[in-house]
């Protein structure tokens, strides 16, 4: 049985599926986290920690692992381990991204270099310093501009701002997410530069897709029906098959296609976001794993295959049967945070989960946890599942599950 050491933070939402996948596929799945598990003593075998941010004894304890259980492959579920998983497959001679390839993907402003320089669309950028005096650099920007930090997701700290006094208000909220102990936690130098870019207007797309020596398979492209216009970005409606033209499709796809060219991205499984507008496609993003959440069980592929599955074979150099997704329509709404405070309860389930289409309402955030809305959020309060003949239904099921959903929350303290 092959055996492949799987990165995966404790924040993460992916341990199910990837766990499910691999039992499919009869793989050994090593999990290692960043927290210690309950169980790590008991399976030696199946379980380990490690400090993601402390590459070095990472890949050292790793090595001394792999010794007793030789590793076929290192997969990261996530954002905060891709670049380790590249630097310990480098290690133990494995097939990998390069290694400053995923690292740009983890660092928007060397992202945004890197397109730029190779003529792909995309913003224009700066950076700044937190230290920098907002007001004298506000007057000197042309609006709508976009602030946000330069190493973190989920549009956790993105900001539109469309003049001067947006721009100082939306410099010193960043700044003070920048100040929390778990974001600096996941990168100190990066928490002392804001990026600042163009705010590029248009429509939103997500593409998911596949790189396999280089040549990228498109898997899903997903729209995102609801306006993305800020001030905060927050993720909504994911529906796929897209419903823009063919041509603009096929322009999409080969924008990504150059994207992952110009980082050097050339195995594994690619999430890009996308804006469209007369002027084409623009990057907004790559990342170097697969979409987040658990927005995956919206794809299907070949005989029912599941992202995971297609993510590990992959990795092993399995053979894919298809990387054709199923024929039906198909979508996930994040569900948006109504306001900030603890969630007392949430009514509605069984009707949501009675509207015609919807296969699944999943709540992640438990009773008495705090609920916390963008800019400074970085949780997803839940999801809904969708299915359909076309798109148009899929998006009219999650509305209307969503309208269904009442969530009761109390403001804090
Ligand atoms: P994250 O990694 O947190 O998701 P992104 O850079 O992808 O951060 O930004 C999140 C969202 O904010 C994007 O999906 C998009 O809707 C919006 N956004 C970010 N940058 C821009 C921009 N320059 N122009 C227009 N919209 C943007
Ligand atoms: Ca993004």
């Amino acid at each position: 049985m092959p055996r492949v050491l799987l990165l995966i933070p404790t924040t993460s939402y992916k341990a199910t599926d990837f766990i499910a996948a691999a039992e499919k596929l009869n793989i050994d799945l090593v999990v290692a986290s960043d927290q210690r598990q309950t169980l790590e003593d008991v399976f030696p075998d199946r379980m380990l920690t490690l400090d993601f941010l402390d590459r070095k004894a990472s890949v050292n304890r790793v090595i001394a692992f792999a010794k007793a259980y030789p590793l076929d492959a290192v997969v990261a579920t996530d954002e905060e381990a891709v670049t380790l998983a590249a630097i310990i497959s480098s290690a133990l001679g494995l097939s990998h991204n390069p290694i400053e390839s995923v690292q740009a993907t983890q660092n928007k402003y060397q992202l945004r270099q890197m397109l730029t320089q190779a003529q792909v669309p995309t913003p224009k950028a700066d950076l700044f310093s937190i230290t920098d005096v907002p007001e004298s650099i506000a007057l000197r920007m042309t609006y709508p501009v976009v602030l946000k930090p330069i190493h973190l997701s989920a549009s956790c700290g993105v900001i539109r701002a469309n003049n001067p006094n947006e721009f100082q208000a939306a410099f010193d909220r960043i700044k003070k997410i920048l100040a929390d102990r778990e974001v600096l936690h996941r990168g100190k130098e990066a928490a002392q530069t804001i990026l600042v870019e163009s705010f590029i207007p248009g429509v939103e797309v997500a593409l998911e897709g596949l790189l396999q020596n280089g040549t990228l398979s498109t898997l899903a492209i997903f729209d995102k029906p609801d306006p993305l216009d800020g001030p905060f970005f927050e993720e909504t409606l994911y529906v796929t098959p897209s419903r823009l033209p063919e041509t603009t499709q096929k322009a999409i796809q080969q924008t990504t296609q150059k994207a992952c060219h110009a980082i050097g991205l050339r195995d594994g499984p690619i999430h890009a976001e996308l804006r469209i507008n007369e002027h084409g496609p623009f990057v907004i993003e790559v990342a170097a794993r697969s979409i987040g959440g658990i927005c995956s069980r919206t794809l299907r592929f070949g005989l029912g295959i599941s992202l995971e599955e297609m993510v590990l074979q992959h990795a092993l150099k399995i053979p894919i049967a298809s990387l054709q997704r199923q024929n039906m329509a198909s979508g996930v709404m994040m569900i948006p945070i109504p306001k900030a405070g603890v969630l007392v309860d949430v009514q509605g389930i069984g009707a949501a989960k009675g509207i015609a289409g919807i296969e699944g309402v999943v709540i992640m955030i438990r009773r008495k946890q705090k609920v916390v809305p963008l800019p400074e959020g970085r949780r997803y309060l839940g999801f809904i599942f969708a299915k359909g003949e076309r798109p148009e239904e899929v998006e009219q099921a999650l509305r209307l599950a969503h309208e269904k959903l009442r969530f009761e929350i109390t403001s804090s303290n």
